[in-house]
């Protein structure tokens, strides 16, 4: 019933707009340019479940310009094609009906584990050289084609290819991630949402994570060997001081044991009005670290490794905490010797004591 007076309102609206040459605001303009390689196709009886969309980049180290009709001599010479590609001016192109499985990926993992990403994915190129950025019209095409994609499927990933094939991807190179994870926080929905507080009294809260919040981090944070329970977790809620001086109030997932000393900590960094730029689950940057760190989120758990090794990370058991990760990283420290003692007292060691490679973000309570 619902639906059949939706399509009465839409003939309705499209009945209005006939005698006008404005266009529908919500119809994408795409130039169809199919290939003829770089796919399968799939057949329409057994159809395939879309539930991740890819970002790459492409150039032609060959032109000055980069241009649709460059990058498409690339993707013929390698046998490669996305579904879609988006040139400097913002020109959308289709090159692969969404229906078949184009060949984008290559060797790569999705944060779940699920290794055949082309199967289930959408692939986007966006055309620009590796020495510069998307351009502003690039990256409005690419947001309104991805809002297009996520109408009609049920999105679960939103991913860069080198997030998901690290060490053997770099692109999108010079990527403003914050265009992707902007559109994309189902994570929101489940943990309290960011708020900025009328008070500026320190409100606390621990509580197990509800059966929304497990089953959001089974298909991001919580991977699998994940060496706790999500039973052993806890959502905690603290106050802080956002870098205008307001009162913000945030979330972050430890272990159940830390948790009272987490927000203790927290406590006395808010008393000494130490700015913090967000506190949110991982979770809503779909558990990656690098768009954590992008959008300068503080955060503990997240069952990963150590970067660039095989070992978990003290995160992984819920026992460490990232702070403003872009102000600090393991070159930049701006943390004061005041913070470090007020989290040194809530027994959190820091990795700027660390003598191998430090990691001023980064504290933990074993010193890992
Ligand atoms: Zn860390």
């Amino acid at each position: 019933m619902k639906t059949f007076f939706a399509t009465l309102v839409l003939v309705a609206i499209c009945i209005v707009s006939l005698p006008t040459t404005v266009a529908h605001a919500s119809a994408l303009k795409i130039v169809q340019k199919p290939v003829s390689f770089g796919y399968k196709t799939v057949a329409s009886t057994r159809p395939r479940t879309i539930d991740t969309i890819i970002v790459h980049a492409t150039y032609n180290p060959t032109l000055k310009t980069q241009t649709f009709a460059g990058a498409f001599s690339e993707w013929k010479a390698n046998a490669v094609s996305p579904h879609y590609a988006i040139d400097r001016v913002g020109v959308i192109y289709q090159l692969v009906a969404e229906k078949n499985i184009a060949y984008h990926a290559g060797v790569a993992t999705l944060p779940n584990g699920d290794t055949n990403v082309n199967t289930r994915s959408i692939g986007i190129e966006m055309i620009y050289s590796n020495k510069d950025t998307p351009s502003a019209a690039q990256y409005a095409s690419l947001q309104a084609l991805i809002k297009n994609i996520q109408s009609r499927y049920n999105i679960g990933y939103i991913l860069g290819h080198k997030q998901i094939s690290p060490g053997r991807k770099v692109d999108p190179w010079n990527f403003d991630y914050t265009k992707i994870s902007s559109l994309f926080m189902p994570a929101t929905s489940v943990f309290a949402p960011p708020v900025t507080l009328s008070t500026t009294i320190f409100q606390r809260a621990i509580a197990p994570l509800t059966i929304a919040q497990q089953s959001v981090m089974q298909q991001y944070s919580y991977r699998a060997r994940c060496p706790v329970s999500l039973g052993d977790l806890r959502a905690i809620n603290v106050s802080y001081h956002d870098f205008n001086g307001a009162v913000e109030q945030g979330t972050l997932v430890v272990h159940k044991s830390i948790a009272p000393q987490t927000v203790d900590a927290f406590q006395a960094l808010f008393n000494q009005k130490f700015p913090i730029h967000s506190i949110r689950p991982i979770d809503e940057y779909q558990g990656m670290d690098a768009s954590s760190v992008a959008a300068d989120n503080t955060s503990a758990f997240n069952c990963r490794p150590v970067s660039g090794t095989s070992v978990l990370s003290q995160h992984a058991y819920g026992t460490a905490i990232d702070i403003n990760p872009k102000e600090n990283t393991n070159v930049k420290n701006t943390l004061t010797a005041a913070v470090v003692s007020i989290m040194k007292n809530f027994g959190f060691q820091w990795g700027g004591n660390w003598t191998a490679k430090k990691d001023y973000q980064h504290f933990s309570t074993n010193g890992k």
